[in-house]
């Protein structure tokens, strides 16, 4: 049949009451319900009116919502994959598993990070050891902002700041930097505020000297410390470096209970602390000796194998450390050198008295000149830590062994039973004694 276009325009029109009939017959429909749930007796041509202004009702199951009410988390329909959008460039994936692959693999932004001499400094960090070129390394820095001593530097690189690390002595550096991995993403940055405080020999040297001359005896008082600590030599950028020798003299004198500490006891620990956090990054004899004198203090044999060059701590060290699995280095030639070199030595720093001890029985040890009333008796001092204790019952014990004296090592052993970090070492030995 062929529709003219009168046909047409009357088919469209016959279409369209169609169209409004069956929404007459779909309104008779929903009026019936809602007259029927409400149970209003308004007249159809009001309702008619009412219904057309309604909104719209959206209907959920009841046992859903009843379930849902009472906490049941699958009442909920399931929902179908997510439609996600990569922020970056556009493209549309189904499922997130789908859009974190993508994110990973075409957009992954990393932190960027500074490396000194292969180490990630702190973002609040203090840099007390000079710095070569090859020292410094930036990754992942598309940019960077760098102040110097609180004023903002123009025209930064990584090169400007390796330049800045290795030239810079005394200063504070506030350092940006961003990696602008994708163009419609904020950067991704990391801040470092750097302190440089890197004295130089000579500085040092001097703060040294006065140290040596000043608080390297057996009588030292709090009052000595304060001078030294009033001396020029102490001022500026060696101050840190300074503060923290004195620290260490303080604490000798807490622990020791004498020129003029009133502290408690335990803060001596504490100064030692402080002292080893500052003094570790200077490779100089004097600090070395005294981070080795406190990590020994609190037996801590991380670094035992490294060599002091002062004999009577590094002979201790050779004996203790092989207790805890640290080969033990060649004691022959350590005997003859002890020996040889034990009395031309120079005062360096004081140590503190139960230290001490612990160093003297130690070298009775290596020289094979031990008498187990010695070590009882330093058992007994009045002002020993946990630590110093423990060591001085593992050279007791050695020394018993030595001396076959089974008895005495068997007591010694027994209480090294459960104190780190010798009881391993403590029961091993005492199975095989009681065999
Ligand atoms: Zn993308």
């Amino acid at each position: 049949m062929e529709l003219t276009c009168d046909t047409k325009y009357s088919f469209r029109l016959l279409q369209q009451m169609g169209g409004l009939l069956r929404r007459q017959w779909r309104l008779e429909q929903c009026l019936g319900k809602v007259r029927a749930l409400a149970s209003l007796s308004i007249d159809q041509t009001e309702s008619e009116t009412r219904l057309q202004s309604y909104m719209g009702i959206a209907s959920y199951r009841e046992d859903l919502l009843a379930a849902f009410w009472e906490g049941e988390p699958t009442a909920l329909p399931r929902s179908t994959k997510l439609q996600c959008r990569c922020p970056f460039c556009g493209l549309d994936f189904v499922g997130k598993k789908d859009l974190s692959a993508h994110l990973s693999l075409a957009h992954r932004g990393e932190r960027p990070v500074l490396l000194i001499a292969g180490r990630e400094p702190e973002s609040d960090a203090t840099i007390r050891q000079s710095i070569g070129p090859d020292d410094v390394t930036v990754e992942n820095c598309t940019l960077v902002r760098i102040s110097r001593s609180g004023v903002p530097l123009r025209g930064n690189s990584p090169d400007t700041l390796r330049a800045l690390l290795c030239d810079e002595t005394n200063t504070v550096l506030e350092v940006d930097l961003m990696n602008r991995f994708e163009t419609s993403a904020d950067p991704i940055s990391q801040f470092y505020r750097l302190s440089v405080r890197v004295p130089g020999k000579l500085e040092l040297d001097a703060v040294d000297r006065d140290f040596v001359r000043l608080l390297a005896s057996n009588n030292v008082h709090l009052s000595d410390i304060d001078y030294f600590l009033s001396r020029p030599s102490t001022q500026g950028v060696v101050r840190e470096y300074a503060d923290a020798l004195g620290a260490y003299v303080r604490g000798v004198l807490v622990k020791d209970g004498r020129g003029g500490s009133t502290l408690p006891f335990s803060e001596g620990g504490i100064l030692y602390g402080k002292a080893l956090e500052i003094l570790q990054s200077f490779r100089r004899p004097l600090p070395i000796v005294i981070c080795s004198l406190v990590r020994l203090a609190s037996n801590d044999f991380t670094l035992a194998r490294e060599k002091t060059g002062f004999d009577r701590l590094d002979y201790c060290y050779a004996i203790l450390a092989p207790t805890l699995g640290h080969s033990l280095p060649n004691l022959t030639e350590n005997q003859t050198r002890l020996r040889r070199t034990i009395d031309k030595t120079v005062p360096l720093c004081p140590i503190d008295e139960t230290l001490d001890t612990i160093l003297t029985l130690a070298a009775l040890n290596i020289e094979q000149q031990q008498s187990l009333a010695q070590y009882l008796r330093a058992t007994e001092h009045p002002r020993l830590t946990g630590q110093d204790r423990a060591k001085i019952y593992v050279l007791l014990a050695l020394a018993a062994l030595q001396l076959n004296a089974a008895f005495e090592a068997r007591e010694a052993l027994r209480l090294l039973r459960n104190v780190y970090p010798f009881e391993a070492w403590a029961t091993r030995e005492l199975n095989t004694l009681e065999g």
